[in-house]
């Protein structure tokens, strides 16, 4: 039997489940859910999916992200609700897939651990199902397990196997939808240039990596949450004489305007301006502190610094990591006034941390 699986939360449950119900069957797990935006998304749930599966001693297979076919399949449904006629659409995609994989494999049943899914109509999936039957000659197997109890079941199991738990369905347009209130949506930002951001997926993705590392090693660990103050930068734009000015703006670089500032202080290639707290420094006072060897900005872009780089220069030249006074890397330092406008957002947020015992 295949079966497809959408998420560890929802999988884990419903495969132990089905794994009872059917001990002779020999069950494979397709992870197979192209709508998921953004890949690194993608990945840390197949991550965590598969980790679920080896604990079962469930195969797991991994599908292809076939992204643009989704997007394709579900042109015009932007705007439909959760539940609504681009969900349906959705779930034809991956379950037809999924019918196709058993077909390939030679086996004759299919069914998917979405019908674990409080948020998935089962109307709409057991429809699917009889399309399925008649089209691909593959049993659909509709099994409710969300009754008697099975959701808090479900749940204990999660929390239980410490599974990583998203927020979101997981398709672009149910991000807006789900989304829409949040400040900052994260999983549509792509940092430019590219690092790895504060509770961005891709930290967590290499989170969940280093957890089953501590597993393979069998560390006990529990992961617990924290709340801590983030920050993203939308935008950073200097000009001078309506001129561009290269330059690279460090993380927590905060201004509520835009500012007309010239250097007035300089010492040790670190210039301080003569309003809203704007710091600059030189390329080379950069490359000195943390024994680079940049020789432009645009090398700085290609090969950006990490960020606690960023935090440690931060804090070196304020004396607080957490200080929000702009830090602006120039080449070279000019007797200009240099027109400044952040665009930042910085907001709570919370994140896993993981303690050993
Ligand atoms: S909201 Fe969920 S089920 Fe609906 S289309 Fe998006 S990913 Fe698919």
């Amino acid at each position: 039997m295949i079966a497809h699986l959408c998420c560890s939360v929802d999988a884990g449950y419903f495969l132990k489940r089905l794994k009872e119900e059917y001990p002779d069957e020999k069950i494979t797990g397709y992870f197979y859910d192209p709508n998921i935006h953004p890949y690194s998304e993608f990945k840390l749930r197949s991550l965590d999916t598969k980790r679920i599966c080896e604990k079962l001693g469930v195969e797991y297979v991994e599908g292809d992200y076939n992204y643009e076919e989704w997007l394709r399949a579900v042109k015009g449904k932007e705007n439909e609700p959760e539940k609504g006629s681009r969900c349906s659409i959705c779930f034809d995609f991956s379950l037809e897939e999924a019918a196709r994989f058993a077909k390939a494999r030679g086996d004759n049943k299919v069914t998917t651990s979405l019908l674990m899914s409080p948020m998935k109509s089962h109307e709409q999936l057991e429809a699917i199902g009889r399309v399925i039957k008649r089209k691909y000659d593959v049993e659909f197997i509709a099994v409710d397990y969300r009754k008697k109890g099975g959701t808090q079941a479900q749940q204990v199991y999660a929390k239980e196997n410490q599974m990583y738990r998203q927020d979101y369905c997981g398709c672009l347009y149910g991000i807006w939808q789900q989304k829409s209130e949040q400040e900052i949506i994260d999983e549509l930002i792509s940092p430019y240039p590219f690092q790895v951001l504060p509770a961005s997926i891709e930290e967590r993705l290499n989170f969940y990596e280093n957890r089953l590392d501590l597993e393979e090693k069998g560390v006990k660990y529990k992961i617990v949450k924290e709340n801590f103050l983030n920050y993203r930068l939308l935008k950073s734009s200097i000009t001078s004489k309506k001129k561009p000015v290269f330059h690279y703006t460090l993380f927590y670089s905060y201004l509520d305007r835009p500012q007309r500032v010239r250097i007035e202080t300089q010492k040790d290639d670190i210039g301080y301006g003569n309003r809203a707290q704007v710091i600059f420094i030189k390329l080379n006072k950069i490359n000195e502190l943390l024994n680079k060897t940049y020789q432009n900005i645009k090398e700085l872009f290609k090969e950006p610094l990490k960020l606690e780089e960023e935090l440690l220069i931060r804090e070196r030249i304020t004396n607080t990591k957490y200080s929000l006074s702009p830090v602006i890397v120039l080449e070279e330092f000019e007797d200009i006034r240099y027109d400044i406008e952040i665009d930042a957002k910085i907001y709570p947020d919370n994140k896993e941390i993981l303690i050993k015992f």
